[in-house]
């Protein structure tokens, strides 16, 4: 059974999808106005995990994504600037200049990490007419009103509008709301939210479209309502994203899709916890952005960043730091080295490799537990069964992984070195060691192989010299 934690429950519960089988998925998309940084990209390494589980474990997965294109203020209460108008601004750019440069950037990323494309990729600005509809379908419903010439959505409206939030967490989050500098006078409740602007704050707002209330643009939450139902129907199975999207986006997008439907609409909400750095949590706004391409000017391979990830669980806090990055780097140029070792050695022992594929598939069914998958990869490789048979589990784990450790054990077979730095510090320590016993001191040379040893290297002199391997 595969069985995820569920924010909206706030427990670990059994999938049952709506239709057997099949898995209806929605993923919140980029912001397109400024680089993704590397703590978005665990995000939807997260999330492309989640995919790949639910594929292993024998679900058919469609999966909808959005780019943001128009609408998303810079704070999330709709105050603040229009960030693609910001990014603009900022180079002197059109916004749709600015949409696809920074959406290629995304993907180039994206792709690099291993992640795999959803299945249907959909900018807002394609959606305009779907949104006035869902607009105009709230205000005659009665849950949505115009006011100082925008649409807003009356949160006074429903029952329960804090799905997600126990009593305490409301009253932090009224009191964020209160706290907010700009307070729009026209809204009813301080938690309603714009569907419309029409009186723009923006003047020179470069995006505008016809609408039943004039001239404008839409909100950020109504993109993801209408996205996924024009994409899914009215049923949906899981829809995720980051932590921070639980507050407003997510409990906007619940409530004005189930006023819109008259019924519940998505059963399970998968979050993933941030990437943080040393000073905090990451963010696009705050300057400097670390991207995976940037990683990889400076020597980083991406599989080995979505290694990092990997090896911790999507509900904790990540930190992010060179020193942490690069002990997942050496871990993953020691599996690489590991199975570039290993040979086509006969036929694949079927019942082991079943065997080893459960665990696999239950340790990615337990609430995404992919560190514990990552281990089973390490009991597999060091299993007392054939090579052909451990070859057929990399290639069968990377199915979840995509750690692509085969591509990179060919390439490391056709020439490409290893990390370059462990190699350079293995041969020095070599070379101190041939000096240590060449002075006849074998005190020195013991701790040097000794101490090689505690890094998971091992050498063995041999006739042709020394040679090492990765333990
Ligand atoms: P944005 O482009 O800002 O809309 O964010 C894209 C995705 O990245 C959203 O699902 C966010 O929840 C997520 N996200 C934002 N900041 C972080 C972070 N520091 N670590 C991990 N995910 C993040
Ligand atoms: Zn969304």
């Amino acid at each position: 059974m595969f069985r995820f934690y569920n924010t909206l429950s706030r427990t670990i519960e059994d999938f049952k999808p709506n239709e057997e089988g099949k898995v209806a998925m929605y993923t919140c998309g980029p912001t397109v106005y400024h680089f993704a940084h590397i703590g978005n990209i665990r995000t939807y390494i997260m999330q492309d995990a989640l995919v790949k589980s639910l594929k292993y474990a024998g679900y058919e997965v469609k999966r909808v994504m959005n780019i943001t294109d128009v609408g998303h203020l810079s704070s999330d209460a709709d105050t603040g600037e229009d960030k693609m108008v910001e990014g603009a601004k900022r180079e002197h750019k059109t916004v749709m200049e600015i949409a696809k440069f920074y959406t290629d950037a995304f993907f180039k990323d994206f792709d690099a990490v291993g992640n795999a494309r959803p299945d249907v990729i959909e900018p807002a600005t394609n959606c305009i007419p779907e949104f006035i509809h869902m607009v105009e379908t709230l205000i005659e419903k009665g849950y949505a009103y115009v006011a100082g010439g925008n649409v807003y959505f009356d949160t006074g409206k429903l029952d329960d509008y804090y799905v997600f939030s126990s009593s305490v967490e409301k009253d932090d989050l009224e009191i964020g709301v209160r706290d907010d500098v700009e307070e729009d006078v026209n809204k009813r409740n301080k938690t309603d939210f714009v569907l419309w602007f029409t009186k723009s704050k923006f003047e020179d707002q470069a995006l505008k479209w016809e609408s039943p209330w004039g001239v404008g643009y839409p909100g950020w939450h109504i993109e993801c309502s209408c996205i996924s139902m024009k994409h899914l129907g009215e049923y949906m199975d899981i829809h995720c994203g980051g932590v921070d999207n639980i507050f407003p986006h997510h409990t906007n997008e619940i409530a004005q899709s189930e006023a819109y439907l008259g019924h519940k609409w998505c059963n399970y909400w998968f979050h993933s916890n941030h990437l943080n750095d040393q000073s905090g949590k990451m963010s696009k706004s705050k300057g400097a952005i670390l991207t995976v391409s940037l990683l990889q000017e400076k020597g980083y391979d991406p599989r080995a960043y979505r290694f990092f990830c990997l090896q911790s669980h999507y509900r904790k806090p990540l930190v992010f730091s060179y020193e942490n990055l690069d002990n997942a780097v050496l871990a993953y140029n020691k599996l690489v080295k590991r199975v570039s070792e290993l040979k086509e050695d006969g036929a694949v022992d079927e019942i082991a490799k079943k065997d080893f594929e459960n665990k696999f598939c239950e340790a990615c069914s337990n609430d995404l537990n992919t560190s514990m998958a990552v281990t089973i990869l390490y009991d597999a490789l060091k299993a007392d069964i054939n090579d052909a048979t451990k070859l057929a589990l990399v290639e069968s784990f990377d199915k979840v992984l995509s750690l692509d450790l085969i591509g990179h054990a060919k390439a490391l077979g056709e020439g490409a070195s290893v990390d370059a730095d462990l190699e350079a510090y293995v041969n020095e320590a070599i070379a101190r060691r041939a000096e240590a016993k060449k002075a006849k001191d074998f005190a020195t040379a013991d701790a040097i192989r000794d101490e090689l040893k505690a890094k998971g290297i091992e050498i063995k002199d041999t006739r042709d010299g020394v040679e090492w391997h990765l333990l």
